[in-house]
């Protein structure tokens, strides 16, 4: 009997079958290659027929190179840090394509000049806040306060509250992100009450800054106390004040939550901001402040280091541009329509136990703790849990009492097909 293992065909011969070489052409060689090998190795096993190796390689082939996979967030939290904070708007998907070749970001088309890097962006950023000086982009919010603490406090004193020592996630804290500059932290007040007098107290020639960082992801209540900006910019040293979540100006729906506008207004020399958070843009750190406090930034020589690239800049420019980004547009979702699409779903999936419910959406780790957005959701039978997050594509809902739900304020309306797609293919 001859062995059917040799009628596997051979790697070059699949890499030159059209479809695979086409394949090949567009996400690599090796990629493909690897693939090829995997399903050469399966039929050699006796997993498969040697017949069905070409098809069972296009059969697995990724969609692209990069094995980042898209995902349905249906768990309600608008920027949610584990699915990769704010999903960009279309026009901001659009810039990045565009951007991803050559391009002027740096260069006068007019004059043949180099020109200043990012000038577009930029302008959109300070015509968003007209109350900046100047403005800066880095690559997020840790970046700026780094390039703060460098070029503001080097070797110096940064005076900040104790209930203000933020943990930002995945172990990483502010404090430490600013004692690895060389500046030291001078702690202020206690973790729940921290005054005005506590800060002045603790001023000196050593001073650098005072740093007013916002609770973005925690809340303080009960016997609290809290200088407000408008009395720390009174004590004639700079005030830094990180707002975190990158609201440029004050919203109806998060009265409590800071903004650029207001902060400056309230005297803040800087203010430091994520771009991936409320403002629904791309990863970035978004600096707004006095003139020339901006351009010692801009010239230290850490700046470099933590600047952004053309991606950034141009999904930055265009989501500042551009019609409300999907973090918005999830936030300002009126409950009514959320309500009816849940029960328009529901109703196509009564079959497998589909049911609409009221639910609770929050803002998440990007902003507004203990805001409670109102939702709705299809609610399923635990078991589609796990189901629709190892399916394709990816679903990400919570479980909430034996029931798995699907909230709909973080699913965009023309994402509602594939949810009831990805929902049957489970049932
Ligand atoms: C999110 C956050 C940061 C960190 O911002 P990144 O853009 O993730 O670096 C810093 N400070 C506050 C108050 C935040 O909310």
């Amino acid at each position: 009997m001859p062995d059917p293992r040799r009628a596997i065909p051979r790697t070059d011969a699949l890499l030159a079958e059209p479809g695979i070489a086409k394949a090949a052409a567009e996400l690599g060689r090796d990629l493909v290659k690897s693939v090829v090998q995997d399903v050469q190795r399966a039929a050699r096993a006796g997993e498969l027929a040697p017949a069905d190796v070409a098809a069972t390689v296009l059969a697995r082939l990724p969609g692209s190179a990069s094995s980042l996979r898209p995902v349905l967030n249906a768990t309600g939290v608008v920027v949610h840090t584990n699915l990769g904070r704010a999903p960009l708007s279309a026009a901001a998907l659009d810039a990045l394509v565009a951007a991803g070749g050559a391009t002027d970001v740096e260069f006068d088309l007019a004059t043949g000049d180099r020109a200043r890097r990012g000038r577009s962006a930029l302008s959109a950023l300070a015509a968003a806040v007209p109350d900046a000086g100047a403005v800066h982009v880095v690559n997020n919010n840790a970046a700026a306060l780094l390039l703060c603490a460098l070029a503001m406090a080097p070797g110096r004193e940064i005076v900040v509250s104790r209930g203000e020592l933020v943990e930002i996630g995945d172990g990483f804290r502010i404090p430490d992100l600013l004692a690895s500059t060389g500046s030291r932290l001078r702690e202020v007040g206690t973790t729940n009450r921290t005054t005005a007098a506590d800060y002045a107290a603790a001023l000196g020639p050593d001073t650098g800054f005072v740093l007013k960082v916002h609770p973005s992801n925690y809340r303080v209540t009960g016997f609290t106390a809290e200088a407000s900006l408008e009395e720390l910019a009174q004590l004639g040293v700079p005030v830094v004040a990180d707002i975190g979540s990158g609201l440029l100006a004050p919203h109806p729906l998060l009265p409590g939550e800071p903004d650029a506008a207001t902060a400056l207004r309230a005297g803040a020399a800087v203010v430091t901001a994520s771009g991936d958070k409320l403002l629904g843009g791309p990863q970035a750190g978004l600096i707004f402040g006095e003139k020339d406090v901006v351009e010692r930034l801009r010239r230290h020589p850490a700046a470099r280091a933590l600047r952004v690239d053309k991606l950034t800049l141009a999904a930055l420019e265009a989501t500042l541009r551009g019609p409300l980004p999907p973090v918005r547009a999830a936030l300002e979702a009126s409950v009514e329509d959320l309500r009816r699409r849940a029960e328009t779903l529901a109703e196509s999936l009564r079959e497998f136990g589909a049911e609409a419910v009221a639910s609770t959406a929050a803002v998440g780790g990007g902003g507004a703790p203990g805001v409670e957005l109102p939702s709705a959701a299809v609610s399923l039978p635990a078991r589609f849990a796990v189901a629709l997050r190892t399916g394709e594509p990816p679903v990400v809902g919570r479980v909430v009492r034996d029931r798995c739900l699907l909230d709909l304020r973080t699913v965009r309306p023309d994402e509602d097909a594939k949810l009831r797609e990805a929902v049957r293919r489970c049932g």
